[in-house]
């Protein structure tokens, strides 16, 4: 069985680090133009703009710094409950997103029909008009023709008012086929909690008020939403408390937030759902449980015990884990003994082919322990009511249209308790079913790096008759397009946000130009208001009494919240107060109470014509299908976002670059991770440079060897090997993606990330 303490890890560490530093990756370019030019000689204005993040979808309050006209400094708002006036090391990279050279400048032609990947697009200048009229023109066709369904939107990821907007044109327009990246990476988590208590969402945890933390896949610190809010938390929960909250990690690997626990279990990959039923196992036939909570609050104990008892004794459990049964016993004494106490569920535990049964796993755990909305337990994010829209106006056209099937699969038999199948999606464009897609818009989507098997999706952009693409940078998807239509970065636009997975209780923030547009760009709201506007008809019926500009629709959405000169001066609007114990409301299950059996699925499958049998509507274990025959492909690859991935996916941006895995010291790529003992057995020393080949292709990159990876698990960090960005992203590093095969979480349709097989072997 693996195991490593914390002082060998150290050792190691510094040990390979050295060796890291005496060389550098080859592929380091130079910083060759400065990216803030200096101010211009003579009075200098300075001014703070309180404004928002988009770095990530955390999307926290900011302060920027503008001095004569440009921004040269982000730092968090005091007035922020959420991140209590912090952000994260990520929240600065925005002036990089900001000065980009390589931002896209103004809108554009395609005028080469050939397009696939790394063919030149050769883009010409046009007119916003001529884009807007081509583009009105080509969706008035559409919808003449009776086929708004055929409008495909993807949506990567956005300020909400921009995703609020989104929806309406979608709605107005009369399509189903609204594209969210969260079915790469949040449905199974939200699907989890619906199985429970009927809410498609994620948890917020109570961080200031825990005293215990079990965190499967969770990479609390690095990650995992809401980080900056997550790292203030950290440093209070460790050091700022008398009671120091203990932390456990379950992860294959070493992550930033297992170095900083008190506790790390490397357990074998994809098989956290066992080890949190063994953990159930411990606790219910101790009668550790809370029982008042269970007796009042939940149902289906009875057929949740009798599988725990018959199937997750913790010595049965421990080979499939690789956690022993001392460990699993102790784990579950003092999970249950401290109270109140989370148990976490990350996308490291809910990325796999039943995923959303070992999220449910890991949050029953919660109930058992009477976790579920009280102080430092699992709590219901509170989202905050802004300024109703007027109501939608629909014709017939958009009626008969959203009633067509998904695309993407999602609401189907297929996939339960779908809300967005992303990856799906290219299949069925690809395809042609149930329909071809004839027209589509992407608003900062870039599923040809973020989906497993990308490859796919250069078939599909191939395939789109006519794509639009809108976002502030050049990109993969970018690339395919037939329009594009460069929108501000975050740092020049209108809007307000929020944070979905977050503190609990409501906090808006306002985004607001801290400098003026530095290209000829125009935001996502005017533009889809522009459209709706030629369009005519309903759909500019449905854009009518809410403003005309972004900036006047921000201003009508928010006005119920605070007076308009208040939004511009702090920026934020908090809404501190959180009330536990909700027992009689946040319940949304047949039974209105907690389900250890879900009577939302058994519902939903009757609904469908579906049948299935018990296990399906308990929490349980499957072992995962992998892919790729073990003994020819014996290491699991896994992937992991380091804290310096920058979530817009173009991270062409230095400052990320230069430091950009953290927990190694080194940057301008990534690494193969291998464990030691592994890359011994295949004589790989560290730096050698290596194949790692899947089922599906193969990638060559630097080794590093990792005390803190599995040895049956080679780790990859996402966020590089982009083949058309700008000049500080492109061609650094690679893309495990492009290798991984295609799986989904059959209950909430969610990509399936770490179950591809893989070799490794010198170059
Ligand atoms: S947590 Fe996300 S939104 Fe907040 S500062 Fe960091 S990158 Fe920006």
């Amino acid at each position: 069985m693996f195991s490593i303490n914390r002082r060998t890890f150290i050792k190691l560490s510094a040990l390979t680090g050295a060796a890291a530093l005496a060389t550098r990756f080859t592929r380091r370019p130079a910083l060759a133009e400065p990216l803030i030019e200096r101010p211009p000689e003579g009075v200098i204005t300075d001014k703070y703009v309180a404004t928002s993040c988009l770095n990530c979808a955390t999307r926290c309050a900011t302060r920027v710094r503008v001095t004569n006209g440009m921004a040269v400094k982000i730092a968090g708002n005091p007035l922020s409950q959420v991140s209590e006036g912090e952000n994260c090391p990520r929240a600065h990279i925005g002036l990089q997103v900001l000065y980009d050279p390589d931002r896209l400048e103004g809108p554009m032609k395609r005028t080469n029909t050939a397009k696939g990947k790394g063919i030149d697009p050769k883009w010409t200048p046009i007119s916003w008009g001529q884009a807007l009229t081509e583009i009105t023109d080509r969706l008035q066709a559409l919808r003449a023709g009776g086929n708004p369904h055929k409008l495909v939107l993807f949506q990567g990821l956005n300020t909400i008012s921009d995703e609020d907007v989104i929806r309406r044109f979608a709605a107005a327009y009369g399509t189903p086929n609204l594209i969210s990246a969260e079915g790469l990476e949040n449905e199974a988590d939200m699907a989890s909690e619906w199985l429970a208590d009927g809410n498609f969402t994620q948890s917020a945890y109570d961080l200031a008020n825990t005293n215990y933390i079990l965190a499967f896949g969770a990479n609390i610190v690095e990650s995992q939403k809401p980080l900056a809010r997550n790292l203030r938390m950290w440093g209070k929960m460790r050091r700022e408390r008398p009671n120091r909250v203990k932390v456990v990690v379950v992860d294959p690997r070493y992550s930033i937030t297992a170095a900083k626990a008190d506790q790390w279990l490397p357990i074998n990959p994809g098989t956290d759902a066992a080890l949190a039923m063994a953990i159930a196992y411990v606790i219910i036939t101790e009668k550790l449980y809370d029982a008042d909570f269970v007796e009042k609050y939940t149902t289906g104990l009875d057929a949740y015990r009798q599988v725990v008892i018959e199937s997750y004794r913790p010595e049965k459990v421990a080979p499939i884990t690789g956690i022993s049964a001392e460990t699993i016993y102790k784990i579950a004494r003092e999970f249950a003994a401290t109270k109140p106490a989370i148990a976490w569920r990350g996308r490291g535990a809910t990325g796999w082919p039943n995923g959303a049964y070992t999220g449910y796993a890991i949050f029953c755990l919660n109930a058992l322990v009477g976790s579920i909305d009280v102080p430092g337990g699992v709590t219901y994010q509170i989202n905050p009511e802004y300024k109703a829209m007027p109501a939608l106006a629909e014709d017939d056209t958009a009626k008969k249209g959203k009633s067509q099937q998904r695309l993407d699969l999602g609401h189907t038999a297929d996939f339960p308790a779908a809300e967005t199948v992303t990856n799906q999606a290219a299949d069925s464009i690809i395809a042609g079913r149930p329909y071809p897609a004839e027209i589509a818009i992407g608003f900062n989507s870039n599923f040809n790096m973020t989906a497993p098997a990308t490859a796919r999706w250069e078939e599909a952009m191939k395939k789109l008759p006519f794509y639009v693409h809108i976002a502030p940078s050049v990109s993969e998807m970018a690339e395919y397009a037939d329009i594009v239509m460069p929108s501000p970065t975050f740092l020049e636009e209108w809007g307000y946000d929020h944070s979905p997975p977050g503190s609990g209780f409501a906090e808006v923030k306002l985004k607001q130009p801290a400098v003026a547009k530095l290209h000829d760009t125009m935001g996502i709201i005017d533009i889809i208001f522009e459209l709706a506007g030629r369009l005519g008809g309903s759909i500019t019926q449905s854009f009518a009494g809410m403003g005309r500009t972004a900036e006047e629709f921000v201003r009508f959405r928010t006005e119920n919240l605070m007076n308009w000169q208040k939004w511009l001066d702090d920026g934020v609007w908090v809404n501190k107060s959180y009330k536990y114990y909700k027992y009689d409301s946040i319940f949304k299950t047949p039974s209105r109470k907690f389900e250890f059996r879900s009577g939302n699925l058994e519902a939903r499958l009757k609904e469908l014509g579906k049948s299935a049998d018990e296990q399906a509507y308990l929490p349980h274990y499957e072992k995962a299908d992998f892919f790729g025959d073990e003994k020819q492909y014996p290491l699991v690859l896994t992937t992991y976002h380091p804290v310096l991935k920058i979530e817009s996916d173009v991270q062409n941006y230095p400052w990320a670059q230069e430091i950009y895995l953290a927990m190694h010291a080194r940057g301008w790529g990534n690494f193969v991770e291998i464990n030691k003992e592994t890359a011994h057995e295949l004589h790989i020393k560290d730096l050698d440079e290596v194949w790692v080949e899947s089922p599906f292709g193969k990638l060559r990159a630097k080794a590093r060897i990792f005390a803190g990876v599995h040895p049956h698990v080679v780790s990859i960090a996402m966020g590089q090997g982009h083949t058309a960005a700008g000049r500080w992203a492109k061609g650094i590093g690679i893309n495990p993606n492009e290798i991984t095969g295609v799986a989904y979480d059959r209950t909430s349709g969610q990509s399936a990330f770490y179950n591809t097989r893989v070799r490794v072997y010198r170059a």
